[in-house]
């Protein structure tokens, strides 16, 4: 005979076991518990289906014990929901983040004032979250829209590539392996977005940060070094009216304020918006 559980004991123990190592301890639990018996929210907190078989809690609690150790659920589930939709995450990619939906809705904001169809640029792509979010949701919005998407790591551009495939959106997405621009033809996009790795050395704060891609997070010159290197080259990737959209960290507002100034060889006004935290949390350059 097999040995069941509850859901609501079995659930209850995860719950505490990660309360060490995780702010969302009981949530952490319930994904891991629907990834694993593949039912839905719905189903599992109602209670529908409420035993568990042994082999499903083997499996769950060899998955708390890997969540234990710090390791970010979206690479243990494979997926992360970003904006309303599922994206394939494995290492090669930082996991989608709920604080960069703030560059998807700038972007959506801006997108009245492009030429059509509209032509952006999406600099350090990681899983295409941000490139393909802004194709789906501009389509569905009634724009034609052509993306390109960057980053330096084939491996990271196939899970991209996946994404977008899962998405249906690789008749309007174009992948390149490149450097920010190095391999990028000239051309003035109307829109440039990039999420680019920007805590400096050594100031990582949490400990999943050991599991995700280095150069995705780290940047030199206490952080600023891929912004710099994107806004020198700014002016063979844009023209008039062109809006540039970076993510940014939570205490950069004022310092890229002042160093796109310097950096950028372009007339553009620049304004920061603030995520949900009411942190500054976006850097937007307007080319005049
Ligand atoms: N927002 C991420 C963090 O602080 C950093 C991502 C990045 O550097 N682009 O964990």
């Amino acid at each position: 005979m097999t040995d069941t559980r509850i859901v609501r004991e079995v659930l209850a123990e995860a719950t505490a076991r990660l309360r060490q190592t995780s702010n969302s301890p009981r949530l952490d639990a319930e994904l891991l518990l629907l990834y694993v018996t593949g039912l839905s929210r719905v189903a599992l907190i109602s209670g529908q289906s409420d035993t568990l078989s042994t082999a499903q809690i083997d499996h769950f609690f060899r998955l708390i014990a890997r969540r234990e150790k710090a390791e970010p659920i979206a690479y243990i589930t494979g997926k992360k929901e970003f904006y309303g939709r599922d994206f394939i995450t494995t290492p090669a990619v930082l996991c989608p983040r709920p604080e960069t939906e703030l560059l998807i809705e700038s972007a959506i904001a801006k997108c009245r004032l492009f030429n059509k169809p509209i032509r952006f640029i999406d600099l350090g792509t990681g899983s295409g979250c941000i490139a393909i979010t802004l194709i789906a949701e501009l389509q569905a919005a009634g724009y034609e829209v052509y993306g390109t998407a960057v980053d330096c790591s084939a491996a990271a551009l196939l899970v991209a590539y996946q994404n977008a495939r899962l998405h249906g959106v690789t008749q309007n997405i174009n992948i390149i392996r490149s450097n920010w621009f190095d391999s990028v033809a000239p051309e003035g996009f109307d829109l440039l977005v990039a999420n680019p790795p920007y805590i400096p050395y050594g100031k990582g704060s949490s400990p999943e940060l050991n599991f995700e891609p280095e150069g995705a997070l780290y940047a030199d010159e206490n952080g600023l070094a891929a912004y710099r290197t994107i806004f020198k080259q700014l002016p063979h990737y844009v023209k008039t009216g062109s809006v540039i959209l970076f993510e940014i960290g939570f205490d950069q507002g004022g310092i890229l304020l002042e160093q796109s100034k310097k950096d950028v060889p372009l007339s553009v006004t620049a304004t920061l918006h603030k995520d949900l935290a009411g942190h500054d949390r976006v850097l937007e350059l307007q080319v005049l």
